[in-house]
C-alpha cells in the first residue's frame, strides 16, 4: 500500500492545490497522535551570554512526510491555519514538548528555558488559560516558558493584546517579539506592548560583517530595547565574526548555527548536559 501510494505520487505530479489538500488531511491525522515519528520537534539552543547557568532553546516543528519528504515549516503552519487546525497544532506542540522533556533529568531541566512559536489564531483571550492547561501535569514550570509572537498577530485591538499579555505575566510566562524588523509595524509593537525579549531577525545578522549599514540598525534596535528594559536575542549567528559583532553591539542571547543547528530532543539533552557541566 505504501509502495502503491509512492507510485501514484510519481505518476501524477500534484499541483499546488492537491498537495495542500493531501497535506491538510494527513496533518489532521498526525495531530491526533502526539507521539508519531512523522511530525516532531527540534530544539535549537539559545545561549544567554551573562547567565551561563541557564540554557534556552527554541522549539521548531519538523514534518518528514513519507512521500513528499520534509515540508517547509512555514507551510505546515499555513496549512494548519487555513484548515482551522491552529489550536490543535498548538496543543500538539505543548504535548509533544512535555513528552520529549519528561525523560530529562530534573537537575538539567531546571536550567532550561523553552521558547514556543505561537500561531496567530490562538492569540485570543483564552491564550493564558489554554497554555496553563497544556502545561498542567507536565514537567515544565510556566516560569521557564517563553512565547514567541511575530508581527502578524493582531494588533488592531491594543487593549485586548495588553490584557492577554498581563494574563500571561500573571502566570509568569514571558513573551518575545519575534522576527523584529521584517514587518510593517515593528515600532508600534514596541510602543504599545511590553515584551520581555526582542529577537532581531536573521536577515539583519546574515551580512552584518559585510554590509556597513546593517550594524547601525542592529545597534539602534539593541539600544532602544535596552532602554525599554527588553533583552535582545540575535538569531542566525553563523560565524565567529558575526558573533563578535553582535556581542560588541550588546546582544544578550545568541541563537544560530555557530553554536548549534536545531537538534532532536535526545541530541539537545546531550548538548544541555555538556553545556551546563562546562
Ligand atoms: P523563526 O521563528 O524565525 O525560526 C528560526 C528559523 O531560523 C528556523 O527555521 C531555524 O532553523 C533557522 N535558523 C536558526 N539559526 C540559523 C542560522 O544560523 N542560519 C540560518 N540560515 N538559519 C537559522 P525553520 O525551523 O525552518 O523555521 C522557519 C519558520 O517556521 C520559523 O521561523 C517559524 O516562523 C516557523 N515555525 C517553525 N516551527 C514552528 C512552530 O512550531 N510553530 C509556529 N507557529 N511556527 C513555527
Ligand atoms: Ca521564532
Ligand atoms: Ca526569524
Ligand atoms: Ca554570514
Amino acid at each position: 500500500d505504501k509502495q502503491l501510494r509512492y507510485q501514484v505520487f510519481n505518476r501524477f505530479m500534484l499541483d499546488h492545490y492537491q498537495r495542500k489538500r493531501l497535506l491538510a488531511g494527513r496533518l489532521q491525522e498526525l495531530l491526533a497522535e502526539p507521539h508519531n515519528s512523522e511530525l516532531y520537534l527540534c530544539y535549537q539552543p539559545i545561549i544567554d551570554i551573562s547567565q551561563p547557568q541557564r540554557l534556552g532553546a527554541e522549539l521548531l516543528i519538523r514534518w518528514n512526510h513519507p512521500e513528499l519528504n520534509f515540508i517547509d515549516p512555514p507551510d505546515i503552519i499555513e496549512i494548519a491555519e487555513e484548515n482551522g487546525l491552529g489550536e490543535k497544532l498548538s496543543e500538539w506542540l505543548f504535548h509533544r514538548m512535555q513528552h520529549d522533556i519528561a525523560r530529562f533529568p530534573a537537575d538539567t531541566l531546571r536550567h532550561l528555558h523553552l521558547s514556543i512559536n505561537l500561531s496567530s489564531s490562538i492569540f485570543n483571550h483564552h491564550l493564558a488559560n489554554h497554555v496553563c492547561n497544556w502545561l498542567q501535569d507536565g514537567p515544565l514550570p510556566a516560569s521557564q516558558l517563553i512565547l514567541e509572537l511575530t508581527e502578524n498577530i493582531a494588533l488592531e485591538d491594543v487593549q485586548l493584546s495588553r490584557k492577554i499579555f498581563s494574563q500571561l505575566r500573571e502566570k509568569q510566562i514571558r513573551i518575545t517579539l519575534d522576527d523584529f524588523g521584517t514587518g510593517w509595524s515593528s515600532f508600534s509593537y514596541l510602543k504599545d506592548l511590553s515584551f520581555d525579549k526582542l529577537k532581531i531577525d536573521k536577515s539583519f545578522i546574515r551580512h552584518l560583517d559585510r554590509d556597513k549599514r546593517l550594524p547601525l540598525f542592529v545597534q539602534a534596535i539593541t539600544g532602544l530595547s535596552h532602554q525599554l528594559g527588553i533583552s535582545v536575542v540575535a538569531e542566525g549567528v553563523e560565524t565567529e565574526s558575526e558573533l563578535s559583532k553582535v556581542l560588541e553591539i550588546g546582544a544578550n542571547e545568541i541563537q544560530g548555527y555557530y553554536y548549534s543547528r536545531p537538534l532532536s530532543a535526545d541530541a539537545f539533552l546531550d548538548y544541555a548536559r555538556h553545556y551546563l557541566a562546562s
